[in-house]
């Protein structure tokens, strides 16, 4: 069953949006290189305890810190650490923040300095995807047609979408149902109603679409290749969406 959050359940994931995307801009402007993942940590941890919230992802399934900081070949799950970011590193920042027990859910990929050409292709390309998924939803469409708005548009630009790992619905969970696959058919899966709060996030690689996990965390491409990962959350209305993890 996928719930329909009431209003009272939207203000509160409302709010957790809030300060998951003030996070995020409150990031950006470390993102210099010299800076470690640790340092990013410890910043939107205090920032998200300032905020009367709480980091979603620490503690899930033993998940040791706040945030994720996944570098080039990292997909998801990156354990920030000692590791200094350097000149064009590509960078993906997953936040997650749960307030009054309701979550919130967002990520951006970043580039420490110019980047590569191919990287800048990769990230545009890959948020684009993303707002591309968006743009179509509201209540009476099917799961699998953003599945397929995605897929269309990563097809297009010749990404590879990362199959094994999926969005997924967020309310009083992180992770709730259904999973939103990146790849579909359009007119498949669950009616979207009104009420619905999902976290929709193409994850893209500039190579093969094949993951490996490399530690007890961390998801990268098999073939080293550089990924991507853009998320929000978001609601769906009867008109069509409210992003929540937005300004
Ligand atoms: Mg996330
Ligand atoms: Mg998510």
């Amino acid at each position: 069953m996928i719930n329909i959050k009431t209003q009272e359940e939207i203000k509160l994931m409302k709010r957790a949006g809030q300060i998951v995307y003030k996070t995020h801009q409150y990031l950006k402007e470390y993102l210099k290189p010299g800076v470690t993942t640790n340092q990013l940590n410890k910043l939107a941890e205090e920032y998200i305890l300032s905020q009367k919230a709480k980091p979603s992802f620490k503690g899930l399934g033993g998940y040791p810190k706040t945030i994720c900081t996944s570098i080039n070949e990292e997909i998801v799950h990156g354990v920030p650490s000692d590791y200094k970011l350097k000149e064009n590193d590509v960078i993906s920042i997953d936040i997650g923040a749960c307030y009054q027990g309701y979550h919130g859910d967002s990520a951006y990929t970043y580039i420490i300095g110019k980047g590569t050409k191919e990287a800048n292709y990769l990230v545009n390309h890959t948020e684009k995807a993303l707002y591309e998924g968006l743009k179509i939803i509201r209540e009476g469409i099917r799961l699998g047609d953003i599945s397929h708005q995605i897929e269309t548009y990563a097809n297009k630009y010749k990404l590879s979408i990362v199959r094994g790992l999926v969005g997924h619905g967020i309310g009083k969970n992180l992770h709730e149902v259904p999973d939103v696959p990146n790849y579909g058919h359009k007119g498949m899966g669950p009616l979207l109603k009104a009420g619905m709060t999902l976290a929709i996030e193409p994850m893209l690689t500039l190579g093969s679409e094949q993951i490996n996990l490399t530690s007890k965390w961390v998801i990268t491409t098999q073939d080293k290749s550089l990924a991507a990962h853009f998320e929000h959350t978001v609601l769906v209305t009867k008109e069509g969406y409210e992003i929540l993890t937005k300004g």
